[in-house]
Formats: structure tokens, C-alpha cells, sequence
């Protein structure tokens, strides 16, 4: 029997990736490219998904059993629903709108809705509902369609252009409880151009065409599965599974993100909830974080500095590190100023003064979660540059009470491979089916 491959793809902000994995979850090949130049960024894309099968093996192609993607969250294009082709340039996804999209996003949808913000799909849509691109398009004999990024490349390959999932649609405004669009969505002018299906990430939603399979080395019944966001396929590639197992990422910023059984949603702290699996996953992110060490040290200081630090013994220095004043989540206080003071002689006390904090705000935002219903935390992975500083790991696991290590993966085409993975899994016919 010829052994299975897996296909996760992640467009990430930066580049493209590739990652095929095994029955055992094993990575057996990977590939990257930027997006180069290109006429538009939509052909940037296209031709990034085929250079990016050309540079995997054929021979583990030729064994695709199933296919996901991963894109950037809120990434959106108008296209044409029956075709594909892309009608508008995309709005990319740190892109704000015009002021009367979001004007009309925050008397559409409830106060403080992830949708409202000025990057949001629905921001998005409203802003060509406003300059009637898709009304032209229809006018003109199309048939005009929203699509995400991640729905896009899918489409490329099963030719479905009218799909996407829980986590790309939520910043459109999808209630993944409900598993519709709310009224106050479905009833617009334009509702009929949205995905007309939303589908679990990593859910079966159909298999590649003849042409896809033919251009990229796929085998014909290579299914091509529901796809998410690229942070969140970066979430699943670290490999949690069980409710109350999290991943802090400590980059420029502090951002958390858990998996709990309940759903927690407070658009005070910026706190709201993706649907994964049978759970919820529950995030938030602080301005606390790596920028702030930036400021003080290079990386190289940090790697010096590391071995002179203690973590038995806790300097007492209580700080609030931030780059800029303003702060939302654990603590809400737009006006929340920079906390760095007294700065002891030897820098490494400074740096562990910093560390500590960290660590302090981290655990206070276990903390608020699980006040807020979430399941208590009880296992914390960690990605980002700061997953390899062992003396910080020490001072967060004594500061969270649970136990802290680095995430062995974080690369979200990682994630995306092991979402495809779970596709084929459910596409299979089971052993019982096979003998009733
Ligand atoms: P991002 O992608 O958010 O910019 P990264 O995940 O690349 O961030 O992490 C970069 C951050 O990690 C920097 O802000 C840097 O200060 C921090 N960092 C790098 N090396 C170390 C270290 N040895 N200890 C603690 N923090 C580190």
C-alpha cells in the first residue's frame, strides 16, 4: 500500500509555504517562496501555489491524499463566482478602510464586533458595496462573489469559488455558534455575493479538478479541505488537542490563545473566540511583549545577559513594559503608561526585572480568562522569539503554575498539513460503514 501524503499551504504576510506530512503527523518535505513581482497580487499568488508544488517531490505529490490552506485573516477578493477570476484588486488584510465602510460596519453589527474593526472583511465588502464594484460587475453579466485569500488558492484547485470556513468568515461577521449569518448580515443588498457555504476548518469540501491535478502532480481524488488563518494554522500546528491547552507567543507582542471547552467573547479586553474542532479557541493579545526588549537590547545582549540571570531569585522589580502608553488586554486602560522604572546598575537584573513583568501580565491573562469562563489553563507551549530564552520559560512556569515548553512546531503550513490530514481521516469510509 502506498503511504498517504498530506498537504498544508500557508500564505503568510511575507511569503508562501508548503509542508507535506505522513500518517504520523511527520514532516517529509517542505518548500517556500516570496510572491515576487507579479502584474497583481492575485496572479503573485497563483503562480507562488504552482512554483510552490513544482518544489515538492513528485513522487510525494503523486501520494496526496488531501490538501489545505492557511491565509492571511481578512484578506479579501470580489471575483467572479462562477469563474474565480478576480475582478478588483484584493484588500489586504492590515488594510483599514474608508471611513464610511466602518462607519456603516459599527451600525451594522453589535458594539465592539470583530467585524467592526477598520481592517475587517466586512469593512471590506462594505467598502465595494459602497463604490459599487460588484454592482458594475453584476450589471455587466458576472457573478460577483466575496471570496478570502485562503478560499481563493483553494479554489484554484477544486474549482469552488463560493466556499470558505469558520475562521477566515468570522471578521465578515459569521456567527460560528449559529453556524449562519447573523440577520443583521443576511440581510443586506449583498448577501447573496457571500460564501454561500462555511465549512469546519479541515472539513471535506471537494477534490481537485482534472486540470489542478494535472498541473500540480496531484493524484485525481486528492480532496482539498476546509483552510483557516494563518495564525490560527500556526496555533494548530502546535500540536494542542485538549481544552485547557494553550499557546502563548511571545514575539513583538504578548498574544494568547486557548483552547477551552466555552467560548469567551469581551470586546473590552479585545478578547474573542475562533470555533476549532469540537472546542473554542480563545484569544487575546497585550502590547507587552519582545518590542519592548528590542528597545534595550539586541538579540545578541539577550543571549549574553540570558546566562546571568537567576530565576531563584525574583528581583522585586515590578514593572509594565510597553513601547507606547495604552493597553487592552488583561487590563483595559487605553491610558496605561509605560512602567520601567528604577532601572537597576547591572542589566541583567534590568532584563529579568523585564522578563518577570512579562510573565506577571501573561499569567494575569490566564488568569482573566479563566474568570471569564474559559477552561483553566493546565499546559502552556510557546512560540516566537522569545520560546528560546530557558531562563524566561523558568520564570513563566513558576508565575503560571503550569507546566511551559517551546512549541516543536509553529509553522502554520505545518497546521495546515495536519487540518488536511484530519480531512481525509473524516472522507474516509470507516471500518464499520465498510462492513454493514
Ligand atoms: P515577531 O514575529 O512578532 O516580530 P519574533 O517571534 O520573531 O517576533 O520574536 C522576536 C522577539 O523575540 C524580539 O522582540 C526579541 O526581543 C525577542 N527575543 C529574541 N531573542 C530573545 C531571547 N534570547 N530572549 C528573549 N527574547 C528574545
Amino acid at each position: 500500500i502506498a503511504r498517504a501524503r498530506y498537504i498544508g499551504i500557508d500564505y503568510g504576510t511575507s511569503g508562501a509555504r508548503a509542508a507535506v506530512i505522513d500518517d504520523n503527523a511527520n514532516i517529509t518535505a517542505e518548500a517556500s517562496t516570496s510572491y515576487g513581482s507579479a502584474s497583481s497580487l492575485d496572479e503573485a499568488w497563483r503562480s507562488a501555489l504552482w512554483r510552490l508544488m513544482d518544489a515538492l517531490p513528485a513522487e510525494q505529490r503523486a501520494q496526496a491524499a488531501s490538501i489545505a490552506i492557511d491565509g492571511t485573516s481578512a484578506t479579501t477578493l470580489l471575483v467572479d463566482g462562477d469563474t474565480g477570476e478576480v475582478l478588483a484588486p484584493p484588500r489586504m488584510y492590515n488594510a483599514a478602510q474608508p471611513a464610511e465602510a466602518v462607519a456603516r460596519a459599527r451600525a451594522l453589527a453589535p458594539p465592539d464586533h470583530t467585524a467592526t474593526a477598520s481592517t475587517s472583511t466586512l469593512c471590506k465588502v462594505l467598502a465595494w458595496d459602497g463604490e459599487g464594484a460588484w454592482q458594475v460587475a453584476a450589471a455587466a453579466g458576472r457573478s460577483p462573489a466575496f471570496v478570502h485569500q485562503a478560499d481563493w488558492v483553494a479554489g484554484l484547485l477544486h474549482g469552488q469559488w463560493r466556499v470558505t470556513d469558520y475562521n477566515n468568515a468570522l471578521k465578515l461577521g459569521f456567527d460560528p455558534a449559529e453556524e449562519r449569518y447573523p440577520e443583521w448580515l443576511a440581510e443586506q443588498p449583498f448577501a447573496s455575493l457571500l460564501p454561500l457555504a462555511v465549512v469546519a476548518p479541515g472539513a471535506p469540501v471537494a477534490p481537485v479538478t482534472p486540470e489542478a491535478a494535472a498541473r500540480a502532480g496531484l493524484p485525481e481524488g486528492c480532496l482539498v479541505c476546509g483552510g483557516t488563518t494563518d495564525s490560527i494554522a500556526a496555533f494548530v500546528a502546535a500540536g494542542v488537542t485538549e481544552p485547557g491547552e494553550a499557546v502563548t507567543s511571545l514575539g513583538s507582542t504578548l498574544a494568547i490563545k486557548l483552547l477551552s471547552t466555552t467560548r469567551v467573547d469581551d470586546a473590552r479586553y479585545g478578547l474573542y473566540s475562533h470555533r476549532l474542532g469540537g472546542a473554542w479557541l480563545v484569544g487575546g493579545a497585550s502590547n507587552t511583549g519582545g518590542a519592548v526588549l528590542r528597545r534595550f537590547f539586541s538579540d545578541a545582549q539577550l543571549a549574553e545577559l540570558t546566562p546571568r540571570m537567576d530565576a531563584s531569585r525574583p528581583t522585586g522589580l515590578d514593572y509594565y513594559p510597553l513601547t507606547a502608553p495604552g493597553e487592552r488586554f488583561p487590563v483595559n486602560d487605553p491610558g496605561l503608561q509605560p512602567r520601567l522604572e528604577p532601572r537597576p546598575a547591572d542589566d541583567a537584573v534590568f532584563l529579568q526585572g523585564i522578563l518577570e513583568s512579562v510573565a506577571r501580565i501573561e499569567a494575569q491573562a490566564y488568569r482573566l480568562l479563566a474568570e471569564q469562563g474559559a477552561t483553566p489553563v493546565t499546559r502552556v507551549l510557546t512560540a516566537g522569539g522569545g520560546a528560546k530564552n530557558p531562563v524566561w520559560t523558568e520564570l513563566r512556569q513558576r508565575e503560571l503554575g503550569v507546566p511551559v515548553s517551546a512549541s516543536l512546531q509553529a509553522e502554520a503550513a505545518y497546521g495546515s498539513a495536519l487540518l488536511a490530514k484530519r480531512g481525509a481521516a473524516l472522507a474516509a469510509p470507516s471500518p464499520t460503514a465498510l462492513v454493514m
